[in-house]
């Protein structure tokens, strides 16, 4: 299959997009539908302390029925009463192999005490849909299940079945659903590609859109726990042995530590393409980086950014700290766990192996953490591939689309900075593309933070995205 990287004039001149194409335009009822399954979704909790994963598929799994769904093209699956997983079939001709649409149910714990509004209360507010999961991702579920919703409505046969999984455990806790899917009804799920709302999406800057970004890559997740320990005492006594000051010594120079600069095939794109809608300074140093030699100011300034600072290297950031046991005690142990998203490519033990060499003190032992929440003494490699091919089949609709409904925005391709569950579907030799509808102002990225939110116009543009798209990529005879 063709690259779609190196066909873009061609793309862009065979897809001229016609003076009528209006912007979205979801009927009211559609819409309704829409904003009334994800007002269900957000007040379900789906949080792994507490929630239900099973409640929220449950819940989709009705809709598709009173929807005209059977019994044997909807189901709900899992490894146990709280992490079920839905699986709905949208029955094809069979022209082609199906095609896969995966959404985690599950979200980031959040705190009443931490949000300015309840998280599990939907609360529409000016211009804003509010609560834990509107961005992060139960706004794919809904816009998912209602795009499910209006074909079968319509009496749409697609040329292959389309399936949507909505899965537990993608954020946390010891059941990813894809995983478990993959392991235990990989005929269900089994596809030619997957489409992830969880990566990609649509960015503006003041409520205009600037690009369309498509994740054909993404780092590796890795926990690590850092540990000192001392054989404590009488605070009055302090000795220069310190468990707090040796952790706390070694997370000061992984502060000051940066990995290395490193593009890759997909990255590469993302800054010669970026450069031509970033301005003044920041687009030259997107042009000099490229350059070869790199230059070293350019790639200084571009650190600065959050977003492209983690585009051109690993990350590894310490998240949480735990140490001592009393008031009047020399501490025993001191622990912090690091975070690292790791450049494709390179390996957890690798890092592993880096972090104890930046620490640079002994006394710091340096554990990966399993996604089990095990503590390992050498880390748990996985595999991850190549960039995708950005196949020119799912590309071609999608700047089609893209510019009936963000005129002049470009689409990118980029490497997703966290991490999806497309790392399991890509382990499984199902190639998976991160693809969203869903615009989001630069700077408003409130996922896994306090007071998420989602524009209602860009929920229902997001809607009307996945509709048209699905439909593009399953309508070619
Ligand atoms: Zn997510």
């Amino acid at each position: 299959m063709k690259s779609w990287l190196f066909g873009m004039g061609a793309i862009f001149l065979g897809f001229a997009i016609g003076a009528g194409a209006a912007r979205a335009e979801l009927n009211q009822a559609t819409k309704q539908l829409a904003r009334d399954i994800f007002k269900q979704l957000i007040e379900i909790n789906t949080t792994d302390s507490v929630g239900s994963t099973t409640v929220a598929a449950q819940a989709m799994a009705q809709r598709l029925r009173d929807a005209g769904f059977s019994a044997s093209q909807v189901q709900v699956l899992g490894p146990n009463d709280r992490k079920g997983n839905l699986v709905a079939r949208l029955r094809g001709t069979g022209a082609h192999r199906p095609i896969l649409l995966i959404c985690h149910l599950d979200v980031v714990e959040a705190r009443r005490e931490d949000w300015s509004i309840d998280p599990f209360q939907f609360t529409e507010k000016s211009g804003y849909f509010y609560g834990r999961g509107t961005q992060d991702v139960k706004d794919g579920d809904a816009i998912l299940v209602t795009t499910l919703i209006r074909l079968q409505q319509e009496g749409y046969t697609p040329n292959r079945d389309i399936i949507v999984a909505l899965t537990a455990d993608e954020e946390g806790g010891k059941s990813n659903g894809v995983d478990w899917l993959l392991r235990n009804h990989r005929d269900l799920i089994d596809a030619e590609y997957v489409l992830n709302p969880d990566g990609g999406g649509v960015y503006t800057r003041n409520g205009k859109p600037a690009i369309v970004e498509v994740d054909a890559s993404e780092k590796l997740y890795a926990d690590y726990q850092l540990e000192a320990k001392n054989a404590g005492g009488h605070s009055s006594l302090p000795v220069p042995d310190n468990a707090i000051y040796h952790l706390a010594g070694g997370l000061a120079r992984l502060e000051r530590y940066q990995f290395p600069f490193e593009l890759n095939e997909v990255t590469r794109v993302f800054f010669a393409r970026m450069a031509s809608v970033e301005k003044g300074q920041t687009a030259a140093d997107m042009r000099a980086i490229l350059g070869d030699p790199p230059r070293a100011e350019a790639i200084a300034r571009l650190s600065a950014d959050p977003l492209y600072n983690a585009t051109m290297r690993t990350t590894c950031v310490a998240t949480r700290l735990d140490a001592g046991h009393a008031n009047n005690a020399l501490p025993e142990t001191a622990r912090a766990v690091v975070n690292c998203r790791i450049l494709p490519g390179h390996g957890r033990e690798e890092v592993r192996l880096n972090l104890i060499r930046i620490l640079a003190d002994p006394k710091i032992a340096v554990h990966f953490v399993s996604d089990q929440g095990e503590l390992l003494d050498t880390a748990r490699d996985r595999h991850v591939g190549p960039p995708l091919v950005l196949r020119s089949e799912l590309m071609q609709p999608l700047e089609q689309i893209a510019q009936q409904m963000w005129p002049g925005a470009p689409v990118i391709p980029a490497m997703g900075t966290g991490a999806t569950d497309g790392v399991y579907s890509n382990a499984a030799g199902m190639p998976t593309y991160g693809i969203s509808g869903i615009a989001i102002e630069f700077g408003d990225v409130r996922a896994h933070g306090r007071d998420e939110r989602v524009g209602v116009g860009s929920f229902d543009d997001g809607a009307e995205f996945y509709y048209r798209y699905v439909k593009a990529l399953t309508s070619v005879r």
